[in-house]
């Protein structure tokens, strides 16, 4: 994800967070997911380089639990990647944006969408420019992080084209969509002196508003969802949401090997649009036991309302990073008007600079925001292994194949846990299931 969509994606409320709560994630979406629910549902991302192709290339039918050496191999090398890719890629977008603001060049875009006159279109025009820059500046690297390696570690499905293909079509919905709290902050910067304030409640509505309509008309786009084929399976998901006491929801199977041979589950969507989605890749992989559990988890999420929850921390975090902005970031354009070719913040040239702020501050209050999401998951852990009664090593199993066929690492060091991981790492959490007494 560039620096651009980063920002965005802050801006609409940590919404790739919200819209899924999926079983694991370690951070946040990055590059090579495309910037829609899709990123919600792959987070639980993953990658790496290494030389050995041919082993990759079979990944596909054979199963890999349990882990061979070469596959531990792979999955160090991959961590290593990852770990090191996570500053690489904060640098990296900070980079181009700051390159964008001291070339002057978010001035001249502003210039040239002034040509359409209407203020609207203006603004719209300045974003789609400033977004296909950010775009183009950071496709190398996104191609890098989200094809190559994807594809050197056996991750991926997709040609190059197909990959391309849905990078740029996220591009496409975020030039549609993203003008619309753009639009709405320049106004209310320009109009009220508390607009950090009444930017935030406004986000509101918005977020709950993409959190309902995202499940049915976004991701679709990019994958196929249907009810589960595995009726035997169906049965004792619906039994198990009986028990739960959870009414009115849906469970889908998505093709999630069309794009990546990674695994995962996740509950997202408000009101009608609510439902549990389940990776094919999952499917074909778990134990009907392993799955009971999962779903226990995701159900989890439902009955203790972490969406719902997670609405309401990311408004309190969008207003306290707008305000710490409104706090600082008069004195930096005027310190800079110069270089940057703008003097005051409701100029809409300064957006570049208002994502290097958000950036900035999303990066320090990751542990935080981590911390709360960490804590989510613990609960649902606990509530699966409640309501789905299996047992302590059967819920074990999946959290190790979760690793192994994610090439995820178990034990992350703990420094990088409290600040990037969204869940807690899946050695921890296989000793609580081990350990845990209803
Ligand atoms: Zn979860």
């Amino acid at each position: 994800m560039t620096g651009t969509s980063r920002f965005l994606f802050i801006l609409l409320g940590l919404i790739t967070l919200l819209l899924a709560c999926p079983l694991m994630a370690e951070e946040n979406p990055q590059a090579g997911d495309t910037p829609t629910a899709e990123q919600a549902a792959n987070s639980v991302d993953t990658t790496v380089s290494d030389s050995s192709s041919a082993t990759a290339a079979s990944v596909g039918d054979e199963p890999l639990y349990p882990m061979s050496p070469e596959r531990k191999a792979k999955l160090i090398s991959y961590s290593r990647f990852r770990n090191i890719w996570r500053f690489v890629d904060i640098f990296l977008s900070l980079g181009i944006l700051l390159l964008i603001l001291f070339t002057g060049f978010s001035a001249r875009l502003r210039d040239w969408a002034a040509k359409a006159k209407n203020k609207f279109l203006v603004a719209w025009l300045f974003l789609i420019l400033l977004l296909l820059t950010d775009y183009l500046l950071n496709l190398p690297f996104s191609i890098y992080r989200g094809f190559i390696v994807e594809n050197n570690y056996g991750f991926l499905n997709q040609t190059f084209l197909q990959w391309w293909g849905e990078d740029l079509l996220g591009l496409l919905l975020l030039m549609i969509f993203a003008i619309i709290p753009v639009w709405f902050l320049y106004r209310l910067i320009s109009e009220r002196k508390l607009w950090w304030l009444w930017f935030s409640l406004g986000a509101i509505p918005f977020i709950v508003l993409v959190i309902v309509v995202v499940p049915v008309v976004i991701s679709p786009m990019f994958n196929k969802f249907e009810p589960l084929k595995d009726k035997a399976l169906e049965t004792e998901i619906l039994a198990l949401a009986d028990k739960a006491g959870i009414e009115g929801f849906d469970v889908f199977q998505v093709n999630a090997s069309k794009q990546s041979d990674k695994i995962n589950a996740y509950v997202t969507g408000m009101f009608c649009s609510k439902r549990i989605v389940l990776y094919d890749n999952m499917i074909k992989n778990f134990t009907t036991d392993e799955i009971k559990f999962v779903m226990g988890h995701e159900m989890g999420h439902y009955v203790m309302n972490h969406i719902w929850k997670g609405v309401g921390l990311a408004v309190i975090f969008i207003m306290l990073a707008l305000w710490l902005t409104n706090m600082t970031i008069h004195r930096v354009i005027d310190r800079f008007r110069d270089r940057l070719g703008f003097d005051k913040l409701s100029d809409i040239a300064s957006l570049p600079l208002l994502m290097v702020y958000l950036s900035i501050i999303g990066f320090i209050f990751n542990p935080l925001t981590n911390g709360l999401s960490r804590y989510h998951e613990r609960q649902s852990d606990t509530y699966g292994m409640d309501i789905s009664g299996v047992s302590g090593e059967a819920a074990a199993i999946a959290f190790d194949k979760l690793s192994v066929y994610n090439l995820s690492d178990p034990d992350p060091h703990p420094v990088i846990e409290f600040w990037f991981y969204s869940h807690p790492a899946l050695k921890k959490r296989m000793e609580f299931v081990r350990e845990y007494r209803p």
